[in-house]
């Protein structure tokens, strides 16, 4: 599902990303793991286009995100040609960013009426399925901040899949909620990787990386220091870096 292929990404003179390599299958789970500042957040941003590669090969679902190829050189896709790209990729972040002004209802429906033209009805019907699935159908008709932290992360997973994304990326998705609604959230996520949805974690729960994660990732200084089977890397880690970190989080 997703490619990418020596991906170069800087902010001035810092450079982020130096050159990482990645491969999500279809339908499989890979999860990143690293300290703080090391570039995950800023690798999910390139994939979904928020952030802009400076060099490199990016392709989701077999296309080239944000260029085109022609004669063996790169042209930027227009805006409304990435914004399409985009459409197919669920994003959920580390602070929920809900709509605080629209019900629960209206954040799921909001989306699918407005940038695909879906019939409300049918947005809406859909919505009610999602917020079932993740737990709180319910909720529909309550505002987001008279809900818990685990439950406006649920309503922000439906709201993302209400958009039929065929790749899901989750940016800490627990790291900013107290710990007894962590475990909710990570349930909802199992359901869905146990439903076949490709997704990218960047996660420091090593329990879901390790029952859930197809595919490890450990990145430091903007490189893949190592990969591998979630076990075989918590369990066996290769590099010194590697078992410093874990050593910090497990
Ligand atoms: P991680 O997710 O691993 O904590 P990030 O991708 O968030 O790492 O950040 C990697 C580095 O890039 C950090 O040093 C951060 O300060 C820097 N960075 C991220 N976004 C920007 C930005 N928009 N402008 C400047 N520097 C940034």
């Amino acid at each position: 599902m997703v490619r990418a292929v020596n991906i170069h990404k800087r902010f001035g003179d810092v450079r982020v990303l130096r050159g990482i390599d990645l491969e999500i299958p279809r339908g499989s789970v890979t999860c990143l793991i690293g300290p703080s500042g090391s570039g995950k957040t800023t690798m999910l941003r390139c994939i979904n286009h928020l952030e802009k590669i400076n060099s490199g090969r990016l392709h989701v679902d077999g296309s080239l995100i944000g260029y085109r190829e022609h004669n063996g050189k790169l042209h930027e896709l227009h805006p409304r040609e990435a914004a399409k790209q985009r459409r197919d990729i669920g994003m959920v972040f580390q602070h929920f960013n809900l709509f605080p002004h629209m019900t629960v209802l209206q954040n799921v429906v909001e989306a699918p009426t407005r940038v695909k033209s879906v019939r409300r009805k049918d947005a809406e019907q859909r919505a009610h399925e999602l917020l079932d699935r993740v737990g709180l159908a319910d909720k529909a008709r309550m505002y987001p901040l008279q809900l818990s932290g685990g439950q406006q992360q649920r309503v922000a997973i439906a709201r993302a899949l209400a958009m039929q994304p065929k790749l899901m990326l989750f940016d800490e998705p627990t790291s900013a909620l107290d710990p007894e609604l962590v475990g909710e959230v990570l349930e909802v996520m199992k359901q869905l990787a146990r439903d076949g949805m490709t997704m990218a974690v960047v996660t420091h729960e090593m329990g879901f990386a390790r029952e859930v994660g197809d595919q490890l990732i450990f990145m430091d200084g903007g490189v893949v220091v190592e990969r591998g089977d979630p076990r075989d890397v918590i369990g066996n880690p290769q590099h010194e870096r590697t078992r410093s970190f874990l050593s910090k989080v497990l």
